[in-house]
C-alpha cells in the first residue's frame, strides 16, 4: 500500500470531496481552501513533481489542464477567470509529494504570488 496521501484519495482509502474523476484523473476539493473554488486535479498515477515526469506524462498532464478548465468553467468561472498552478519543491511550497494542478477562482488573486 502507498504511502502517499494522494494515492490514498485515488484509492478511496482516505476520504475527500471528489468532484470529477475518470480513467487518467481525480478531482476534489482542497481540504484548507486559499479561495472560494480551490479544486486539485491529480493523475491517477503516481508522480512526485514537476522533476520527475518524463514524456511519456505528457498525455495525462495535458488532460489534467483540460479537466481544470472544464471544472473552472462547470463552477462559473469563465468570465472572472482562474488560476492554475503546480508548485513544486520546497522554495515553491509543494507540501504533497504527488503532482496535483490547483484551480483557484472566485475572488481577484494578487500578483506576484507570496
Ligand atoms: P502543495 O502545497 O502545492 O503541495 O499543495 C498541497 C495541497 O493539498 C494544499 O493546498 C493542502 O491544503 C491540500 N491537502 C492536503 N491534504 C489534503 C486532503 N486530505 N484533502 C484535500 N486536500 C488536501
Ligand atoms: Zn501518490
Amino acid at each position: 500500500m502507498s504511502t502517499c496521501l494522494f494515492c490514498k484519495i485515488v484509492q478511496k482509502v482516505i476520504p475527500a470531496k471528489i468532484i470529477f474523476e475518470d480513467k487518467l484523473t481525480i478531482a476534489f476539493k482542497d481540504i484548507n481552501p486559499q479561495a472560494p473554488t480551490h479544486l486539485l486535479v491529480i493523475p491517477k498515477k503516481h508522480m512526485e513533481s514537476m522533476e520527475t515526469i518524463t514524456s511519456q506524462d505528457t498525455n495525462v498532464l495535458g488532460h489534467i489542464i483540460l479537466v481544470a478548465r472544464n471544472l473552472a468553467q462547470k463552477e462559473g468561472h469563465t468570465k472572472g477567470g482562474y488560476r492554475l498552478i503546480i508548485n513544486s519543491g520546497p522554495d515553491a511550497g509543494q507540501s504533497v509529494f504527488h503532482i496535483h494542478l490547483h484551480v483557484l477562482a472566485g475572488r481577484k488573486l494578487t500578483w506576484p504570488p507570496g
